[in-house]
């Protein structure tokens, strides 16, 4: 990938956090303690401060830079987990890395982002995005309908029990709101997915 496609796409993800910061603090609000907006976009505009010289390096060392820098500053429960996510990507993906390498570095990325969570999809947290969108990759479904995968997987925590995280400690009243990890992960999801069209 060419480092300005890398740079557009920290540009894409960091533009979405920021318009939807507010919304992201809503939903954290509801089941949570409210930090999620804040913590997402303090996160965001650090990679994107530094996103030229990450997109510099290769492939998977910028990923892996990208995934620091988010456990330094998102913070919460969410940082490490984020980071761990794209970490795990730049871990096991190829410098040239095609569909197929990066359907296969997600699943592996996801499971990594279980281990730390001791977490799986169906616990209202966005594992319930990662992994419908690793199952729509995995189908060869285009970019936008991978991106619509992650809005119904979004929409479909809704009436899930929060089994994990802060919204966990509200048992049934979790029911009824959208998670807002996962919620922040479609529109990174839909923001990613757009710019890797675009290229
Ligand atoms: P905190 O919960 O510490 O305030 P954030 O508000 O930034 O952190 O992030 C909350 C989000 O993190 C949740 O909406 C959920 O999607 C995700 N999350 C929390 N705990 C876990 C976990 N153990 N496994 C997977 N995701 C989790
Ligand atoms: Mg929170």
């Amino acid at each position: 990938m060419a480092a300005a496609d890398f740079s557009r796409m920290i540009a894409a993800a960091a533009d979405t956090i920021a318009a939807h910061a507010e919304e992201l603090t809503a939903l954290d609000q509801a089941i949570g303690d409210g930090d999620h907006g804040l913590n997402m976009k303090r996160g965001f505009e650090a990679v994107r401060a530094e996103a030229d010289a990450f997109a510099a390096k290769p492939l998977p060392e910028a990923l892996k830079a990208v995934g620091t820098k988010l456990v330094m500053t998102v913070g919460g429960a969410s940082g490490p987990l984020f980071g761990t996510l794209f970490m795990a990507l730049g871990k096991d993906l190829p410098p040239a890395a095609d569909r197929a390498a990066l359907t296969a570095a997600l699943n592996k990325a996801i499971e990594a982002v279980a281990a730390r969570g001791k977490s799986q999809p169906g616990q209202k947290t966005m594992l319930d995005v990662l992994q419908p969108v690793y199952e729509a990759l995995a189908q060869g479904k285009t970019a936008g309908e991978i991106a619509d995968a992650a809005d119904k997987a979004a929409a479909a925590t809704v009436p899930m029990k929060a089994l994990r995280g802060r919204a966990s400690f509200l048992g049934e009243r979790s029911i009824g709101h959208m998670d807002a990890g996962a919620r922040s992960t479609a529109l990174l999801v839909r923001a990613v997915a757009e710019a890797i069209e675009a290229i």
